[in-house]
């Protein structure tokens, strides 16, 4: 595969941006720090600038633009503290609890924590709960060198996207998941999927699978791996919100007394249409 550049990537996100549907969280991962930030400030103007339905994706000129560009707009919040080597939960508390205030100028709101690999356990589990349901318009970006580095908990609630030079996302197929689902898909039986769905935790397993899976069918072309074949047949937007649907899943199975009779509506929904 041809080496895919930064700015293909910051061109995929800046599309992604201007659509009506974005996740709010999204982790841009690769060792191209330089090029990360270049990319996080301008799809900061992209969401604030005034202009930027006139001057798509932003004018660059405005008192918006500049002050995004000087770190200085109220709305975007930096977290970088490069002397920590943890990013400590108190910090982390306080972003989020920024995060929930009433945006200063327009509508939304944008936090960018950079290094997020320093969270740790505690500040990681901070986190969660703003990352999966945060106030509307809020934007949090986060950046790493390393997925690897980050808790599973944070990364399945994030959208990666791949800057060259970096790790790969896990992303083995499933021969178990996928078995079933093709044989869902095949004989349109959902009632078959009761005996997979016994306890929550295997819900729970299922509906991490079907993150990556449907990231991975967004964003391949990008990390390099395709996703197992079940998943292939998305175009680029409908597997984003196939994977946006995963994570508010997620979210709900852990307050459901019946988890296995979400995870079936969840997939005749997703999958009938697929048939
Ligand atoms: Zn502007």
């Amino acid at each position: 595969m041809e080496a895919l550049k930064a700015q293909d990537i910051e061109k995929k996100l800046l599309a992604y941006l201007a659509t009506d549907r974005v996740h709010p969280a999204l982790l841009l991962a690769g060792s191209a720090k330089e090029a990360k930030l270049k990319t996080v400030r301008r799809m900061a103007k992209a969401l604030l600038c005034p202009k930027r339905l006139d001057l798509p994706p932003f004018c660059g000129v405005c008192s918006t633009c500049r002050r995004v560009e000087a770190g200085t707009h109220p709305d975007v919040i930096w977290v970088s503290d490069p002397e920590e080597d943890t990013l400590k939960i108190d910090r982390v508390r306080e972003v989020c609890h920024q995060m929930e205030l009433t945006p200063v100028e327009g509508d939304c709101k944008i936090a960018i924590v950079e290094d997020c690999h320093r969270m740790n356990t505690a500040s990681s589990n901070a986190f969660l709960k703003t990352l999966e349901e945060p106030a509307p318009g809020r934007h949090f970006w986060l950046l790493t060198p390393q997925i690897g580095n980050l808790l599973p908990t944070v990364l399945s609630r994030c959208l990666v996207f791949q800057f060259p030079d970096g790790a790969e996302v896990d992303s083995q197929p499933n021969p178990e998941w996928d078995g079933m689902l093709k044989d869902i898909l095949r004989t349109g039986d959902f009632g078959a999927l009761g005996q997979h769905f016994k306890d929550k935790e295997k819900c729970l397993e299922l509906v991490h699978y079907l993150q990556v899976q449907w990231r991975l069918s967004a964003l391949h072309p990008h990390l390099g791996t395709a996703p197992s074949e079940v998943f292939q047949s998305a175009s680029f937007w409908e597997a984003l919100m196939l994977f946006d649907e995963a994570v508010q899943l997620e979210g709900r199975l852990r307050s459901n007394a019946n988890p296995g009779l979400l995870v079936e509506s969840h997939l005749r929904e997703t999958l009938s249409e697929r048939r």
